[in-house]
């Protein structure tokens, strides 16, 4: 269905595509680019020309962003209305979508993440411009309102908290309660022992945003590149007291996902073979029911299949109906990805 269509029945998925400049490295031995962006058509053209196989497909998002694109332009056109649709109450979800090293985490965290007075590094991403915006518009207003954040890492459908104490997280304890996905009777889910952390400012979500990453980081080198296997979501909820003009108070709540997902190799390598198959598999459970679900709801073809991983479960409340989604697909220029990359445009371009 055109996206024209879609708007008009009401589903609020935008898929926006990000290319990401060469590495120095890649420039340093000359590696070939497939890939060209036209910014203002919204077009990407992957090409390729070798005698025996040519390549040459464009595709069509909402929006797209080109090598030189900055942190603070993406945020400005694609992910900020959608802070000021949360602030209104909506609950909506970012998604960063793409092969490993093609710029997830930089989209979605970026370099540095703490401001000085009240600047970003250019190189800041999505979820602190996110946080900022969120905590400057509810001081505009002089809002009343409480926040609270939870960040939690899925890996081989199993549920890590990043905001647990260090101790619990890595002891032997077990009497440890696993950290469980709840129905709670209502149709939404509920993770059991999850840590909700209150917050009051944007800076103790800096700092919460910097010892996670790091744990994360950590973690990476630990257990072999866990991070390009797992899906980490860091979800914002927000109730702000409002009183109506006839002097009721009424409370609005809004949420926010802000999700990075597992490397897109991972949908393509599930025929991987021993304790390996077993991880490709269910991460393949997860990004593949993502994007069935996401084309059900494009497509309204009644069915919804969100209980079908742990991912769409979670994510349930924020998915489909009166929330907005965004997914962000992130892409390499280089010839020795372009194999990743089509699938990579495909999925979505299928998510439109
Ligand atoms: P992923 O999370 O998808 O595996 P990363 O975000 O770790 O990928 O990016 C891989 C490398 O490329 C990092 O060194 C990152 O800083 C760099 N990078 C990615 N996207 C961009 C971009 N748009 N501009 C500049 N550097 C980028
Ligand atoms: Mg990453």
């Amino acid at each position: 269905p055109s996206s024209k269509n879609d708007k008009e029945k009401g589903v609020n998925i935008q898929v926006i595509l990000r290319c990401r400049p060469l590495s120095e490295d890649e420039m340093r031995v000359n590696t070939p680019v497939v890939i060209s962006c036209n910014e203002n058509r919204r077009e990407v053209a992957a090409v390729q020309n070798i005698a025996n196989k040519q390549i040459d497909r464009t595709f069509t998002f909402d929006k797209v962003f080109g090598p030189s694109s900055q942190q603070k332009d993406l945020f400005k056109q694609a992910v900020s209305p959608i802070v000021t649709e949360v602030l209104e109450g909506y609950n909506c979800t970012i998604f960063a979508y793409g092969q490993t090293g093609t710029g997830k985490t930089y989209t979605m965290e970026g370099g540095a993440i703490k401001a000085k007075d009240g600047d970003f590094p250019s190189d800041a991403g999505v979820i602190p411009r996110s946080v900022r915006q969120i905590f400057d518009t509810l001081e505009a207003q002089n809002a009343e309102y409480s926040m609270k954040v939870t960040f939690l890492e899925l890996y081989n459908e199993e549920i890590t908290d990043l905001l647990a104490p260090e101790e619990s997280k890595f002891s032997e304890d077990k009497s440890k309660k696993p950290i469980a996905l709840m129905e709670d009777g209502k149709g939404g889910v509920f993770v059991r022992g999850l840590e909700e952390e209150i917050v009051t400012t944007a800076g103790e979500i800096y700092t919460i945003l910097e010892k996670c990453s790091s744990k994360r980081r950590t973690a990476e080198t630990l257990l072999n590149k866990q991070s390009s296997r797992s899906h980490s979501i860091f979800s914002i909820t927000i109730h702000i007291k409002e009183s109506t003009p006839e002097g009721e108070e009424m409370i609005k709540c809004g949420k926010l996902n802000l999700v990075d997902l597992a490397g897109s190799e991972n949908i393509s390598r599930s025929g991987a073979r021993d304790g390996r198959a077993r991880e490709a598999g269910e991460i393949n459970k997860s990004l593949l029911t993502l994007g069935r679900v996401i084309n059900a709801l494009v497509e309204h073809s009644g069915h919804v299949p969100y209980r079908d991983s742990k991912l769409t479960r979670l994510l349930r409340d924020s998915l489909g109906g009166k929330t907005k989604t965004c997914i962000i697909a992130t892409i390499s220029p280089s010839i020795h990805c372009l194999e990743e990359t089509l699938n990579t445009l495909d999925y979505a371009h299928r998510a439109k």
